[in-house]
């Protein structure tokens, strides 16, 4: 299972708009910044290539990318917020970036109207933190026939996240194949500082969306640092494209 070649062929704006030679296709998608370019780049082992989604107005696109001209890797437009800010940090972090930002409005001038629009920003973090994937990528998912497989890439680094529970359960409610694929595992905080083990992560997410599928979906540990996971992924595709 190697890539030969890799090219770009299209931005579709909507599902009807994407290629319709009927090859087999795998669609990665993810959070914002869950690791998904650099992925698809180690995939296809090709700097850059996945830049062409990243450019302004594409990013909302579904971008196809032909391998060895025989299927396609499909870039989907990533989900959740492009950037953690408040609403996405959680716990212990999240209290004490709270604490800063009050004893710094408090310094500044405590009748500022400033710390009325940042007790605001902070109140609706949550909110926008829950910022749906759109009925596009979900009219995608339900409609595309030759979609194999999605792969759904989770940040291992990480405790699992609400946004990630809802996306994979919805997958498995509606019976969308799906293959979890565990980003960042080279990243390990160090015990002390409360972070867990990237394989921790991996089986609690696990445990979590258990429910909701009739069988374990298959899983891939990776890292586009070590590559980590490379070959597993395009061994699965291509276990998966002569099924
Ligand atoms: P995207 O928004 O999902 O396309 O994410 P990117 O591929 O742009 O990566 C987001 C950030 O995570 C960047 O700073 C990357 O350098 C970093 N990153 C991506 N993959 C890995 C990985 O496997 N290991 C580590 N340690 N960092 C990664």
């Amino acid at each position: 299972a190697q890539v030969v070649n890799a090219d770009f062929v299209k931005s579709s704006v909507r599902p009807d708009d994407c290629p319709r030679d009927g090859l087999p296709e795998f669609a990665l998608v993810g959070r914002s910044n869950v690791g998904k370019s650099s992925l698809l780049n180690s995939l296809v082992r090709r700097k850059r290539l996945a830049l062409t989604s990243k450019k302004p107005g594409k990013t909302q696109c579904i971008n196809h990318f032909k391998v060895n001209d025989s299927w396609y890797l499909v870039d989907l437009p990533g989900y959740g917020p492009a950037r953690p800010f408040l609403g996405e940090i959680e716990g212990e972090s999240r209290a004490l970036l709270l604490q800063i930002l009050l004893e710094w409005i408090w310094q500044q001038s405590p009748t500022h109207g400033l710390s009325k629009k940042l007790v605001r920003i902070y109140a609706s973090a949550p909110q926008e933190a829950r910022t749906n994937w759109d009925e596009f990528t979900r009219n995608y998912f339900l409609s595309r026939e030759n979609l194999v497989s999605v792969f759904l890439l989770i940040d291992a680094s990480i405790p699992a996240k609400k946004i990630d529970l809802d996306y994979a359960s919805w997958l498995g409610q509606n019976k969308v194949p799906m293959t979890l694929v565990f980003t960042k595992c080279d990243k390990r905080k160090k015990k002390k500082n409360g972070g867990r083990k990237p394989e921790e992560n991996v089986e609690t997410f696990q445990g979590l969306i258990r429910e909701y599928f009739e069988a374990a979906p298959p899983w891939i540990m990776t890292s586009s640092v070590t590559n980590q996971g490379r070959d597993e992924i395009l061994l699965h595709m291509s276990q998966l494209r002569n099924y």
